[in-house]
């Protein structure tokens, strides 16, 4: 899921407000984990490579 946070540094200026760019930062969480990871769409889900991988099944004998 994507989240916006406010990532305030308090750097001392006076506040921009909206224009600042640490007010409004895109975050991506994976859906099942929570971990801040590149996200895949996966139905209906946004997930992490180690949560979309354990939709699929290892074949057996194949694993290194
Ligand atoms: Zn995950």
């Amino acid at each position: 899921m994507k989240k916006i946070e406010n990532e305030c540094v308090n750097c001392g200026l006076p506040c921009l407000g909206n224009v600042c760019p640490y007010r409004k930062v895109p975050h991506y969480y994976c859906d099942r984990c929570h971990e801040e990871e590149t996200l895949y769409y996966y139905h209906g889900e946004e997930l992490c490579e180690y949560c979309l991988l354990k939709e699929f099944d290892i074949i057996e004998g194949s694993e290194r």
